[in-house]
């Protein structure tokens, strides 16, 4: 056996497919009885729910790439033209985001004063060499206090559902660091950007139309027919026995010409082996897999935390309750709620209802209050009904509840996570033919499980 694949994952599943699609020899172990990790879709009463990730942005090539072998390019849905729209819970109620400068300016998203100051962003100076800012830290200094608790506080809630004094700004937003390094002010930095993409387009041609053949990446936020798990399946199938589900991988131990890998598989015990190994498992069964072999390399992977977070869907009877508007909304930490925010799946994607249900997936927990995970299925409905009340005016009773819990849910890029990233590859390099990848490491999104899993697959297709 040449690669065995450890966490049937999206970035296990990714690295598998790869390898598989160059010919080489793998075999992928996945504890539990599915494929698919966080990724996973529940059809059930006229509802298609997923129980972790709810979409991915349709512009990532390796993703694209992926769904055009597995022939599932055509089954992409992007979201309605609705999802456009964004709230935020601020000062008594749900207020849009702007879409643009402009609309900033005339928005109520923020007081005057604290918009003036957001304009006073022109007048940044760049940060000291070296030092890795927490996300809270580069927000007050670029954009003032205010927008920090209230816009930036909000938009990494949605993704990472982390502490914003904690979270790093150079592991969860490297734009804006590349901005601030390369133009001094986001502002400045985004215009000129914005200048040089126009600059370079040939005549005629638009994001929105023209006479050359129109981009095959549309940006947009989107999921497939039948939801997420379209994808795992096609995975699936396209893997066949090369993918075993109910092989939970216990040890590994390092071998002439490879490694060793203790396996137990439906109650029976079993030993493989390999000339390459890639963990895609959570950091804290690759820890507990590496600290027999390398006590620093298993400590430094065993720093990366993770936020647990709940997934509370709340569905509604056609005309029960008026179909919310947008994507969703969102709720800065220092509002003093107990919901991070909640998608309006129905509105952005009504395929995943039927006959005009509405359906919210309301987020619990996080960095922010990691015990309400705890609670039970009950109180987490009723929680999420009281905030959705509280916050969306939605009095209605739900006819559909569905929660999933994740107690190891979000990684945490915290600050620090890309030297403790870099200390991993170089630990590492002191054993060769293993490989770690997942979200853990070097993104957190679909896009970038794909996009790694496919090139470790690349490097190690190479190789063999
Ligand atoms: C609630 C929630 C919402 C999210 N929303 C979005 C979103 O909208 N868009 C987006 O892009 N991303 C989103 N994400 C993030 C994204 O879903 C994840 O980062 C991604 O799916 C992680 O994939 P992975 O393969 O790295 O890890 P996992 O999905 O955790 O897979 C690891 C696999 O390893 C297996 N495993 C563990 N131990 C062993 C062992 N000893 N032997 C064998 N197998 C083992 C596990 O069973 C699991 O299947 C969300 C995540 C969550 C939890």
């Amino acid at each position: 056996m040449k690669v065995a694949v450890v966490g049937g994952g999206i970035s296990g599943l990714a690295v598998a497919h790869r390898l598989r699609s160059r010919g080489r020899d793998a075999v992928l172990l996945e504890s539990s009885a599915r494929l698919g990790g966080a990724v996973g879709t529940h059809a059930r009463d006229g509802y298609l729910v997923e129980q972790g990730p709810n979409s991915f942005l349709d512009r990532e090539p390796a993703t694209r790439e992926l769904a055009a072998a597995l022939n599932l390019e055509g089954r992409i849905r992007a979201a309605d033209a609705a999802a456009k729209r964004r709230y935020v819970y601020t000062r008594g109620r749900l207020r849009a985001v702007p879409a643009s400068p402009p609309a900033f300016l005339g928005s109520d998203i923020l007081p005057l004063g604290a918009k003036l100051r957001v304009m006073g962003e022109l007048f940044t100076g760049r940060a000291p060499e070296g030092v890795d800012e927490s996300l809270a830290q580069f927000g007050r200094r670029h954009l003032g206090r205010m927008a920090t608790e209230v816009l930036l506080d909000a938009v990494q809630t949605g993704i990472y559902a982390g502490d914003v004094e904690r979270l790093s700004v150079a592991a969860t937003f490297p734009p804006l660091v590349k901005l601030e390094r390369e133009h001094r002010s986001l502002i400045l930095g985004a215009i000129r950007t914005q200048k040089a993409q126009r600059k370079a387009l040939p005549a005629g041609t638009g994001v929105t139309g023209g006479t050359a053949a129109p981009p095959k990446l549309s940006g947009a936020l989107s999921s497939f027919e039948g939801g997420l798990q379209a994808l795992i399946d096609a995975l699936a199938s396209s893997l066949g026995d090369v993918a075993r589900v109910g092989a939970k991988v216990e040890g590994l131990e390092r071998v002439e010409g490879g490694w060793r890998l203790m396996v137990e598989e439906h109650g029976r015990r079993s030993e493989l082996t390999a000339e390459q190994v890639v963990l895609a498992v959570p950091a804290h069964v690759a820890t507990r897999l590496l600290q027999p072999l390398d006590a620093t390399l298993a400590a430094k992977v065993g720093e990366i935390e993770y936020a647990p977070i709940a997934v509370v869907h709340l569905g509604f009877d056609p005309g029960t309750t008026p179909a919310p508007d947008g994507f969703g909304f969102l709720v800065p930490r220092v509002e003093k709620r107990r919901l991070l925010g909640s998608i309006h799946v129905s509105t952005t994607f009504p395929f995943r209802v039927e006959g005009g249900r509405v359906l919210y997936s309301c987020m619990v927990g996080g960095a922010r209050q990691p015990d309400l995970v705890k609670l039970d299925e009950a109180a987490l409905v009723a929680l999420a009904r009281e905030e959705l009340k509280a916050l969306a005016g939605v009095t209605a009773a739900p006819s559909f509840t569905q929660v999933f819990r994740w107690p190891a849910g979000i990684p945490q890029y915290n600050v620090g996570h890309l030297e403790r990233v870099a200390a991993i590859d170089v630990a590492l390099q002191r054993w060769p033919g293993l490989h770690l990848t997942g979200n853990a490491y070097k993104g957190i999104g679909i896009n970038d499980c794909i996009r790694n899993g496919a090139l470790l697959g690349d490097a190690l297709a190479s190789e063999t």
